[in-house]
Parts: C-alpha cells; structure tokens; sequence
C-alpha cells in the first residue's frame, strides 16, 4: 500500500483481534499510530512484529504504550479505534469526547474505506448463527461473501481484498454499534431484544437504543430487517426512514398475511411487493428449534434482498450445518442423539434448547454458576427430561433447586456423563449438554468445554463400533 498523502494520528484503543486489524490498516496507509493495551507489551509480541512489518513496507510509524492510556496520546490525534471490550465510561475515552476527537469502533473505520455492500446483524441472541447461515446462503449461491465482526474476522481484514460486488455479512455488538458514525448497512437486521448486559446500560431501553443506532443514517433506499414477535421493535419501527419488513415465527392464515418472512402451516413463504413466494418445508430446516426458525427466516429475508431466488436460498438453508457448540450434533449412538449445546451458558438458553425437542432429554447441566435462579427451570424439566446429570461447581445449588423435577445424578467428569447419558437414555431420546452455567470451574471457555464433551461422545460411539 502506498503512503497516505493525509498522513494523520490514530490512537488504537485495545490491541484484541480488531484492533490489530484497525491498527494494521492505518499502519498500511502510512499514518502515525498510537496503540494501547491495558496488558503488557509482552503479551502482543507477535503482533507487534507484524505491525511493525506494515508500517515499515508502508512508511506509517507505530507508537505504543501498555499498562495504561495516557491521555497525552490524544494530542494531535484525528480519531480514536475503540476495542468494543472496552467501556466507553473509562476516563481516556471520555477525556477524547471532551476534546471533540471522535471516537469509532473497527467497524466504522472499515465502513470508510470498503466499496461493497454491507449487512448488520444485531440482536440479543442468534446473531453468529444468522451471520453465518446468511453469509453461507450466499457464497453456495455464487456470491462473492463473507462472514465478518464477532463471528470471524474483523471487517477491516477483508479492506485489502474488496471489491463492489462483495457482500460483507457483519455480526454487530451494541458495543460496536454505540462508537459508529457513518456505517450505514443496506440491510440491517434486529433479530431479538431481551434484558442483556444490564451490567453496562442502565436500562433495557439505554441497551435497545444502542442497537437501534444500526439505523441512525439509513434512508429510503436501505432496508430493515425485524422480528414481528418483539414489542420493542413493533414500537419503534414507525420513525424508520427505511424500508421496513417483518420476519414472524407466529403461524398466519395465508401467505398474503406473511409482512416479509413467516409460516403458514408447517411451510416457511416469503412476501415481498405483494408476491408470495413458498420457500420450503419447516421440516428440512436443518437446525431445531423456534428460535432457529427465526434465525432462517430472518437469513431468508435478507438473501432475498440480495436478490438471490427462493431455489437458491432453500439450498443454502439445508447445506447449512450450524456452528459448533450450539445444539450441534456430535453423534448418534444406539438410536440416542448427542447433541453439545456448551454455548448455553444461562437459562434461558438451555431452556430453548430443551424446547426445541420433541422426544425426552437426558439433560446435563452444571459449571459455574453466576448467580441464576435455576428454580424458574422447574417446568421444562418435567415437561422434557428423561433424567438430569450434575456436573461441576454449582452441581448442588441445581440439585437443591430442581429436587423433584426429574431423578438425578452426579458425574464427575465429562467421560461419566456420556456414559451414563448412554445408560439412562432410551433410543429416540436426546442426550443434551446444555448446562445453563459458565464454564470456568472446568474448562477455558464454553468452546473448551463442548470440545471436551465431543471427544468423549467420540470416543464412547468408538468403543461401541468396536463392540
Ligand atoms: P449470539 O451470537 O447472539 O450470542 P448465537 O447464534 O451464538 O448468538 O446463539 C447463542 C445462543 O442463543 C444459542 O445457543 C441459543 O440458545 C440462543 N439463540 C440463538 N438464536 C436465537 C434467537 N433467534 N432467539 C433467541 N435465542 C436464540
């Protein structure tokens, strides 16, 4: 890349995936770019080798400074890249709004610089599968697409390789969305509002109105894509100066009732400029659940704004396998599917995910708790488990909780569960890993633990073949 002729300071604010890349692209224009990351400079030295590499071929100049911001690092500067992990309140941040610098997240910047045509997707729950199916959809039908934000890479790695025929399928956080600008997504979609992050709003409606700002410079000839079944966004829909269409999990009457993306029977129709277009069987849905059935409505919609047919966008929903660790299925074993839903890490997840099977649930829940009310579980438990296995540090809060609800038993580690899953299931039944708990008494992360949980299903179907 060449050296920018406007050669201006940047502060990097959190040196994690998007602000490497942020820091990268600046670095490659030839700017001068301050970064700062909290952690220790020993942390980031690969990373610091390769944006020296850039800045280097690039005539840019790279500063930095770790273990604190000071505010000194505002002098000049043209505008600040803030990490979405860090919070906005912190004092350099707000010494920078003082100052009238402004301040954008990975995404604004990138939105500056790409030529193709952007798609947010925001919401409470359900956004990396909807990125992912949408952008899936469109690369099977041809599309030059990717997948971009929280879900993989950043957007501002896909600058080098842009053109305006790409479409860039972005996973976007309200922390994202509270430090944007300009970005202006041609289609944006809300999938969900739910009470999320009241440790950093003050209020459900401070955290929906960071979400809403998805829409803040959309116009006539924009789109929104929302869920018919929120009542927040019922409300609100009305001040858009976008276009505005539905997606709606409730069964209609007739496709001419469908207001964008719904079900009528048991088959998903799409209506768009008063034409109804069938899609296919609820049945060849891939992943289970009604709030999957949202996500693909809402996935279909978007693609057929992108302008893809409904044969296209029926067969990037049935290739589409789903991500890991979300009611994923790792295996069948005597006729008993295992199925690691180790992303559910609150109750309300697992409480979804005992709903989306019709046939009975050996449940294992357990890890770290974080201060939840299992009890409120109670119902589902006796509508849909078989028997529950207890696992890990909050194993006795649950047992104390949900005594009565479904017979139980305790397991020490993840070989045990499977095994006793195997035992005390009948063929047809479900054995679920869905714990309702955090996972860092045990594992690294829940992607550690639903790993852990694969392995041993694995190796149990194996011992089995051998059999
Ligand atoms: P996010 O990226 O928003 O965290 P994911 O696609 O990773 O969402 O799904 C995380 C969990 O959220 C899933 O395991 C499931 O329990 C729940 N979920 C997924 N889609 C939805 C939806 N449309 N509505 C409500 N909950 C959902």
């Amino acid at each position: 890349m060449s050296r920018s002729t406007d050669r201006q300071i940047y502060v990097v604010l959190g040196l994690a995936r998007s602000g490497q890349a942020a820091a990268q692209v600046l670095l490659g224009e030839g700017h001068i770019v301050r970064v700062t990351d909290i952690r220790p400079a020993t942390d980031f030295d690969a990373v610091l080798a390769a944006l020296l590499r850039t800045a280097g071929n690039a005539g840019g100049s790279l500063e930095t400074v770790f273990g604190r911001h000071p505010v000194s690092l505002l002098d000049g500067a043209a505008a600040v890249i803030l990490s979405p992990g860090v919070p906005e309140r912190i004092p350099f941040v707000q010494a920078a709004r003082r100052r009238a610098i402004p301040v954008w997240s990975e995404v604004e910047l990138a939105a500056r610089h790409l030529h193709g045509t952007m798609i947010g997707i925001t919401g409470s729950n359900g956004k990396s599968t909807t990125t992912a199916l949408l952008a899936h959809i469109l690369q099977q039908a041809g599309r030059p697409a990717h997948a971009a934000g929280n879900i993989g890479r950043a957007l501002c790695e896909f600058i080098p390789g842009d053109t305006p025929t790409t479409t860039y399928v972005t996973e976007l956080s309200s922390f994202q969305l509270e430090t944007i600008d300009t970005f202006r997504p041609h289609i944006g979609l809300i999938l969900n509002i739910t009470p999320d992050h009241l440790d950093r709003y003050h209020s459900v409606d401070e955290y929906a109105r960071a979400k809403w700002a998805l829409f803040k410079n959309c116009s006539a000839s924009d789109f929104a894509v929302l869920n018919a079944r929120d009542p927040w966004l019922v409300s609100q829909a009305p001040i858009l100066t976008c276009r505005v269409l539905w997606f709606d999990s409730t069964r209609r009457p007739s496709p001419a009732d469908i207001p964008g993306a719904g079900l009528v029977d048991d088959r998903l129709w799409l209506r768009l400029d008063d034409e109804s277009l069938s899609l296919m069987a609820r049945a060849e849905l891939p992943l289970p659940g009604r709030h999957n059935l949202e996500n693909c409505l809402a996935a279909a919609l978007a693609a057929r704004l992108c302008g893809l047919n409904t044969v296209e966008i029926r067969q990037g929903i049935v290739s589409f396998r789903g991500l890991a660790h979300r009611l994923e299925t790792v295996a069948e074993i005597d006729g008993r599917l295992f199925v690691n839903d180790s992303k559910a890490t609150n109750i309300d997840s697992t409480r979804l995910a005992l709903e989306s099977y019709g046939q009975p649930v050996v449940l294992i829940l357990g890890g770290k708790d974080k201060g939840s009310d299992f009890s409120s579980l109670r119902e589902t438990i006796q509508a849909h488990v078989r028997h529950m296995l207890l696992v890990g540090e909050a194993a006795p809060l649950i047992e104390r909780a949900l005594a009565g609800t479904a017979p139980l038993t305790h397991c020490r580690d993840f070989d045990e569960v499977v095994r006793r899953g195997l035992e005390l299931s009948a063929a047809g039944d479900v054995v679920l890993l869905s714990p309702a708990c955090a996972s860092f008494d045990m594992f690294d992360d829940f992607e550690h633990r639903g790993e852990v949980f694969r392995q041993a299903v694995l190796a149990l179907q194996k011992e089995k073949h051998r059999c």
